[in-house]
């Protein structure tokens, strides 16, 4: 693959779900379950980042996601998606937007990217999301990256 962007997603659901008498965290195993259900051959993601912070691997990296359709992201975009939803209230932790910046940082070095080359769902040409959602700190997340690559 030749990736070209980073495209950063929310999983716009909760951080933990009921199943019987468990509360069982969403992660990215159980969003590989919800996408399996959807007849997808893996998660949709290439990482999920965690609400502690912990990246975890997605989609194998040798394989187009299957996250943004809008643009050919799924061939060109590495798909990252956090653990929450932020289109309603939820507040991105602190660890949460480090470890984000922590992966992206070196997503950018190992693949030669650029500040540019990293895009919220919501502002790739075509899509219609406000994906990572609207209460996501974008200005907060592009100040930090910003800072970190200079
Ligand atoms: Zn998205």
């Amino acid at each position: 693959m030749n990736w070209q962007k980073i495209v950063i997603h929310h999983s716009a659901s909760p951080t933990k779900v009921k199943r019987g008498k468990l509360t069982l965290p969403v992660n990215a195993a159980m969003i590989r379950e919800w996408h399996l259900t959807r007849g997808w051959s893996d998660i949709g993601y290439h990482f999920v980042i965690l609400p502690d912070g912990r990246c975890e691997e997605g989609r194998p990296l040798y394989r187009p996601g299957a996250h943004c359709i809008a643009g050919h992201r799924n061939f060109i975009g590495i798909g990252i998606c956090l653990v929450g939803n932020f289109s309603q209230n939820d507040v991105v932790p602190e660890a949460q937007l480090n470890g984000l910046l922590d992966k992206v940082v070196s997503l950018i070095h190992a693949y030669h990217l650029k500040y540019e080359d990293v895009e919220f769902h919501g502002e790739v040409p075509g899509a219609a999301t406000e994906c990572p959602g609207r209460y996501f700190p974008k200005d907060i997340f592009r100040k930090e990256l910003q800072e970190r690559l200079s």
